[in-house]
């Protein structure tokens, strides 16, 4: 994503909206873009430098560690901000501070129940069960005989 410094006014710039997911050369290593990401950003000039904060927002599929089957989380930064001195040139990209804040808040050991809704197969399995499980995910679109002994476990 690309500001260009002259569109910048004097007290600042408010940009809202969506921006092509700046993740796309990590795919392959268990995290997948899913949209795009949604900005909304105050930005401006001064002391030659170029400031932003605001929110940015990804939503990315990842791979369960516990039962290895793949869900979407989205990746909230509430508090993004960067600070850049600038060296002349007219435009600015910031996609690559918004792939390191994105980056930074991926759960480093994502579980497919962390945002609640959803029962992990894997959190009370063997790690073979795991496997052979998720390797029949795609035949059964609901799996409620793993649940149901999920149950009767407690
Ligand atoms: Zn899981």
């Amino acid at each position: 994503m690309k500001i260009h410094l002259k569109q910048i006014p004097p007290d600042g710039l408010h940009l809202e909206g969506e921006e092509s997911c700046p993740l796309n050369e990590l795919a392959g290593q268990d995290i997948r873009c899913v949209g795009p990401l949604r900005y909304n950003l105050d930005l401006g000039i001064s002391d030659g430098a170029l400031w932003a904060n605001g929110t940015i927002a990804q939503t990315v599929e990842l791979r369960c560690v516990a039962c290895l089957e793949k869900f979407e989380h989205e990746i909230r930064v509430p508090a993004f901000a960067f600070h850049t001195e600038l060296h002349g040139p007219e435009t600015v990209d910031i996609t690559p501070f918004m792939r390191e804040d994105i980056l930074l808040n991926l759960p480093p050991y994502p579980h497919c129940d962390r945002d609640g809704g959803r029962v992990c197969k894997g959190a009370k399995v063997t790690k073979s069960d795991a496997v052979s499980e998720s390797a029949d995910v795609g035949k059964r679109e609901h799996d409620w005989g793993a649940l149901d002994r999920l149950k009767l476990r407690k």
